[in-house]
């Protein structure tokens, strides 16, 4: 049998020079004996797996309201999976850690509330005057401070290279007040992450919105990423002229694939380009060491662009998200007219100092859909 140092070991021989390792990981906020026979950033995706947050990822909209919509689209939980493999398969092959990527793509998700971006934007709002909200400090609080399953420590007590996955977009001073060093890079597999997530978000939310009937064929043929990729899969197969659905999902995944192997590419060479032969040489350096080449992320940026206007802005996904926008809000308000409306924790860490506002934004971000939806019909549904 091999032990975790033996397991480690070789695992990461096979790891490019600039990827983390085990060995060199910056360790967890409380000290722990780590496990016998898993490495280090497998207990951190066995910690995130195992949370209650991860578990409610199923009832979280990622881009349709599935209360209202159905059952067929894309949750939190569903684009976590999709996030995942192909942060995997990209890792694996630029022999980066794929045990880090793992749990690093697992847990991005994890800070956003109910109703998707309709539900980022109501508790920003009510809490503007008390820190706001980010998705990505929520994912720290939770990981961190809210998340009670062990007696020695609050939080998953997570490695630090884990934890960094939240640590994008943060200034100086929200680095410095969460524990992480000011002025460094994150590493590669926290670069990768953030690229396998905008890939799975771009391809699942076209396939969405056509399978919808949110957007139609000709408008997705308006974007150039879309237009080629469906006309080679056109070309490949008879039965793709005449089956819109196959057509689609071929589409879809002809264009993941394409994606995936630029990003790879591309990465690649300008690792080599930049002689990045280190971590420490990626967490110095300032350029963007994982992307995808001029010409795919001009088409890419494009198609978001694009998504932008005519979907996610569109009126059908709107009416919904614009509703649970408003009602978040008085959920939110009926909380702070009354906090005994509070579950008990919550009473208990009020009085530990925690201002009721945060306490309330903590509560109501950890809500699935479907349990806000329960809780407004409580007390504010006429
Ligand atoms: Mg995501």
């Amino acid at each position: 049998m091999r032990d975790r140092a033996n397991l480690e070991e070789h695992l990461e021989a096979a790891l490019r020079p600039g990827a983390v390792r085990a060995r060199d990981s910056r360790g967890r906020k409380v000290p722990e004996d780590e496990p016998p026979y898993r490495g280090r950033y497998q207990r951190d995706r066995d910690r995130i797996i195992h949370s209650a947050p991860f578990r409610r990822l199923e009832y979280k909209t990622q881009v349709f309201v599935s209360v209202m919509e159905g059952d067929h689209y894309r949750n939190r939980l569903t684009h976590t999976l999709e996030v995942t493999q192909i942060a995997r398969t990209a890792a694996r092959a630029l022999a980066l850690n794929e045990d880090l990527v793992e749990a690093l793509a697992l847990a991005h998700d994890l800070g956003h509330g109910p109703f998707g971006h309709s539900g980022e934007n109501a508790l920003d709002e009510v809490m503007a005057d008390y820190g706001g909200f980010n998705h990505n400090i929520q994912g720290l609080r939770i990981v961190d401070e809210l998340e009670i399953r062990y007696p020695d420590f609050p939080g998953l007590n997570l490695s630090y290279e884990t934890r960094e996955g939240f640590s994008k977009n943060l200034d100086g001073a929200q680095r410095a007040r969460h524990g992480f060093a000011a002025g460094e890079s994150p590493p590669l597999e926290v670069q990768l992450v953030d690229h396998a997530d905008s890939i799975a978000y771009d391809t699942h939310d076209i396939e969405d919105a056509l399978v919808s009937g949110v957007m139609d064929e000709a408008t997705a043929r308006s974007m150039a990423l879309w237009k080629e990729t469906e006309d080679e899969v056109r070309a490949e197969h008879a039965v793709f002229a005449t089956d819109h659905r196959l057509r689609w999902r071929a589409t879809v995944r002809r264009m993941i694939r394409r994606l995936v192997s630029d990003l790879i590419a591309e990465t690649e060479r300008r690792l080599k380009a930049q002689g990045i032969d280190s971590l420490a040489k990626v967490r110095a350096s300032d350029a963007e060491l994982v992307g995808f080449s001029p010409e795919l992320g001009k088409k890419k940026a494009a198609f978001e662009d694009f998504l932008e206007q005519n979907f996610y802005y569109n009126m059908k996904v709107r009416q919904h998200t614009a509703l649970w926008q408003e009602r978040l809000r008085e959920l939110f308000a009926a909380y702070r007219a009354d906090p005994s409306r509070l579950p008990e924790n919550h009473h208990a860490r009020i009085k530990a100092g925690v201002p009721l506002e945060r306490a309330i934004c903590d509560y109501v971000a950890g809500m699935t859909d479907r349990f806000a939806e329960r809780q407004w019909n409580d007390f504010c549904g006429k």
